[in-house]
């Protein structure tokens, strides 16, 4: 049939994937793509890189799909940042990645911003955009600051200057009273500041050239992305307040959906808005990373069918890759505790499922004590999802019901994103 169908793009750490989908959620297409080397002399020009991988996306996705494509949109990594020229839409410097720091700016960042902003951190996006500034300082510069999928959105719309409140929150973008604060907004390079919408909000169409070239709709709309960690929690839909995903890959991170905002510098706990309600967020430094210093893939796999997991285990371990953690308990200098280790590996990876449980059970109480709604169902994402014996072990452990998440990967957060907008259209077109 003639039916509508939505892209979703992410740009994540490691490469791209689009995900295509119908109004039901129904996956039609999908790929991924690593991003090619793109080198200028010695160093890998991570644009060029992003823009080739893009369209290659674009040729990937089938001819017979792309007229009933009714909207795009792609999240990126956050903080990933590009200062482009707004009469040109030349690079005039960037990509500063993700994880790049400049502690140069941070003298500058943490005079300016209120205490423990989640600016003040050397990786922040207004870090970036300060240390540029201080080496290019010249107003009458042309200049504008874009996120990576802000970068990635425009090249398809072509409009200067738009992002969403997720992205720009790492900038310093408020999403509560939805405008740019006065300290922010009393500096010299505050002109360079992209407007900011809610992600899936239509930003355009996507150029002529582009629609004739690929074969979209000439109405294709290109709508407001977010964070590519976002985009993963979207993936889950997850969506009432209560419900959470707790991720349990290298690291267990948990993400809750809340009525209320939380933010607690102490414990890296920090709140994202969506539409009405907060994404509440923490991160502890247990999690798979611990497990892989342990056991294969393969063992974890063979040693779980043993567990039986409604056995609570006796053993009390506090399992870290390394020294410190700063979510549910903040230490820095808290040891790794996976001692005394039983004779038989089954026991022992029992007793470090249940205690990865409890801290992730901590975690949820530490979010309601800091003003969270009550979690109320948990959904998994990330390679210990797929650990049946540990999900009952966790089950037990924070007395709610716990599955694996429908969706987890971020290129469907996206598309639910375009499949947002393209809603927004409709409604306005009624
Ligand atoms: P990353 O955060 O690096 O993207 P992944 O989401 O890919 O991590 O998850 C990888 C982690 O999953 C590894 O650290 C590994 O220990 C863990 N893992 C893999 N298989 C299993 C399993 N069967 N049970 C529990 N954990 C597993």
């Amino acid at each position: 049939g003639n039916k509508q169908l939505y892209l979703g793009i992410d740009f994540g750490t490691s490469g791209a994937r689009y995900a295509l989908i119908d109004e039901q959620g129904t996956i039609h297409s999908e790929r991924k793509r690593n991003y090619p080397k793109s080198l200028v002399g010695n160093t890998v020009n991570w644009a060029t890189s992003w823009k080739e991988t893009l369209f290659s996306l674009l040729d990937d996705i089938p001819a017979s799909y792309r007229p009933y494509i009714a909207s795009i949109s792609i999240d990126g990594t956050s903080a990933t940042t590009l200062i482009i020229d707004s009469k040109t839409g030349e690079l005039l410097s960037g990509p500063f990645l993700y994880n790049e720091s400049f502690p140069d700016a941070l003298p500058t960042v943490t005079s300016i911003a209120p205490e423990n902003h989640t600016v003040c951190s050397g990786s922040s996006t207004l870090c970036k955009l300060v240390s540029w500034w201080s080496s290019n300082n010249s107003d009458q510069d042309p200049a504008l600051l874009m996120h990576q999928s802000d970068w990635l959105l425009w090249l398809l719309h072509g409009k200067f200057g738009v992002s969403d409140y997720n992205n720009a929150l790492k900038v310093g973008y408020d999403p509560e009273t939805d405008s740019y604060p006065s300290w922010l907004l009393s500096q010299p390079f505050s002109y360079m500041l992209p407007s900011v919408k809610a992600p899936g909000t239509p930003v355009g169409s996507v150029k002529e050239d582009i629609t004739l070239q690929y074969g979209f709709p000439k109405d294709c709309a290109v709508c407001t992305g977010t964070t590519d960690s976002i985009a993963a929690f979207l993936a889950a839909r997850a969506t009432q307040p209560g419900k959470a995903v707790t991720s349990l890959g290298s690291t267990l991170a948990i993400k809750l959906l809340s009525t209320t905002r939380v933010d607690d510098a102490r414990f890296g706990v920090y709140s994202h808005r969506l539409d009405d309600e907060w994404l509440v967020g923490g991160a502890s430094n247990t999690g798979g990373a611990v497990l892989r210093q342990l056991f294969t893939d393969e063992q974890l796999e063979e040693l779980s069918k043993e567990i039986d997991p409604s056995v609570p285990s006796p053993l009390d371990y506090y399992p870290l890759p390394k020294k410190g953690e700063r979510f549910p308990v903040s230490d820095p200098d808290m040891m790794p505790r996976l001692h005394p280790r039983p004779e038989r590996d089954v026991e022992y990876l029992h007793g470090i499922f249940e205690s990865i449980a409890r801290i992730e059970a901590e975690g949820y109480k530490l979010l309601k004590e800091l003003g969270a709604t009550e979690v109320e169902e948990v959904f998994t994402a990330g390679g210990g999802a797929k650990n049946q014996q540990w999900m009952k072990i966790r089950e037990r452990v924070l007395g709610l019901p716990v599955s694996k998440a429908w969706q987890t990967e971020a290129a469907f957060g996206a598309a639910l994103l375009a499949l947002k907008g393209a809603c927004l259209l409709d409604s306005r077109s009624v």
